[in-house]
């Protein structure tokens, strides 16, 4: 239910108890014991307050706290017997004038850790016939934060798109401009067929990334083999390795297994070694290590590269967050492959983490939760099905 249907829900329910109370029993409407500061509420009234999510205060004809909810004081919008935020006290005068419930959004300087303003959603009304007004303020902070970032992900999105489609239709035009020179025909065709490919690229990341984004468990889990998983991801960037000369080398202790999807982790394990190779010069090593670590798994991606900024290493898990964006999409990045791992690790319980040196490389190591409970390797002769 939205805070607005919530609020419009409560702001009825409350009239009905007090249009009760008015009727039924006049000589009740006390309920002494959650009453804050001696003046009477409408009897049920405090029930109803106490189990609203949203911040709540009801203020008496004079303006001061009949009631004020727990989050209303933690939030500071109700100090003593008080309404602090100035703007809110505005309007509950207002409604007490002629009767209208009133909506509005209000910020009040932050309390929270980092939090320099706390937006509020609030919902001001009449609260029966002496004067009282009952306000409802919701936290929206968090909301409007993920909201900011949808929107500019939406954003990158579409820049992101726009230069290779752009790219697409300006070769469309040269080559039927070039028509009778099969030469630049073909030149001007593989470009497309690179443009192509780069957008596809970008669709398939922005593909598996809404998949595993939504925080939901893994579809279908199973035991994983880190062995074939590695095995795959490396099979997968052999062709770009030996382009540049690098040497992909595995290492560590093999037969253990985590509990997840194994698309994913090959997924994961491909970006991370992807990138080592595009951000290493040549004739450079790439290693991948597995090794258990209690009850989880720790495989390891490690390369001789340029390695990362310091101050670029907590921003580069961010989607479309890249050092030196000519140089990513010089190589084909997308911008998303990092965004990709971290979410594959927090899909599977996990995490990620980054070791990096400018000129001399880094590490990224993957510590997902091992099958079982412990890291136990499994000798390659006993299937994994049949394997406890
Ligand atoms: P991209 O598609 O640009 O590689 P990623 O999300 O995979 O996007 O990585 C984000 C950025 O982090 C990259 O643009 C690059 O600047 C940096 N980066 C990632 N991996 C490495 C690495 N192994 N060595 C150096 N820089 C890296």
């Amino acid at each position: 239910m939205s805070f607005a249907a919530l609020a419009g829900f409560v702001v009825g329910a409350l009239a009905v108890l007090f249009y009760r109370n008015q009727i039924e029993a006049p000589s009740r409407i006390t309920e002494p014991e959650t009453v804050e500061t001696g003046a009477a509420l409408p009897q049920g009234v405090a029930s109803v307050l106490a189990v609203l999510p949203s911040s709540a205060v009801v203020l008496d004809a004079h303006d001061r706290v009949l009631r004020a909810s727990s989050a209303a004081r933690a939030f500071g919008l109700v100090k003593g017997d008080r309404l602090m935020a100035a703007e809110l006290l505005a309007l509950a005068r207002q409604v007490r004038r002629d009767g209208e419930i009133r909506e509005s959004e209000i910020d009040v300087a932050g309390h929270k850790f980092g939090q320099e303003t706390t937006n509020f959603a609030v919902r001001v009304a009449p609260l029966g016939t002496y004067g009282q007004v009952l306000v409802l303020a919701e936290d929206q902070t968090e909301r409007r934060r993920v909201e900011a970032v949808r929107r500019d992900f939406v954003a990158n999105v579409s820049h992101e798109l726009k230069t290779p489609v752009g790219a697409l239709s300006l070769l469309a035009e040269t080559i039927q401009d070039a028509a009778d020179d099969p030469e630049a025909v073909t030149r001007f065709a593989n470009r497309m067929q690179h443009e192509a490919a780069r957008l596809n690229h970008l669709v398939q990341d922005l593909i598996t990334l809404s998949r595993i984004q939504g925080a939901e468990p893994i579809p279908t889990p199973g035991q994983v083999s880190i062995d074939e998983a590695i095995h795959d991801a490396i099979d997968y960037c052999n062709t770009k390795a030996a382009a540049k000369d690098i040497a992909l080398v595995s290492g560590g202790t093999e037969g253990l297994r985590i509990w997840g999807d194994d698309e994913l982790l090959v997924t994961a394990l491909r970006n991370l070694i992807d990138n080592a190779i595009a951000y290493s010069p040549e004739h450079t090593r790439v290693v991948v290590s597995v090794r258990p670590a209690n009850d989880s798994v720790e495989i390891s991606v490690s390369d001789q590269g340029i390695g990362i900024p310091e101050e670029a290493l907590e921003r580069i898990f961010e989607r479309f967050f890249r050092v030196d964006a000519a140089r990513s999409r010089a190589t084909g990045g997308t911008g998303l492959g990092l965004a990709i791992v971290k979410h594959v690790a927090a899909a599977h319980a996990g995490e990620v983490s980054v070791w990096s040196k400018e000129g001399s490389g880094s590490t990224f190591t993957l510590r997902l939760p091992a099958f079982g409970g412990t890291a136990v390797a499994v000798p390659p002769s006993i299937p994994l099905e049949t394997a406890k």
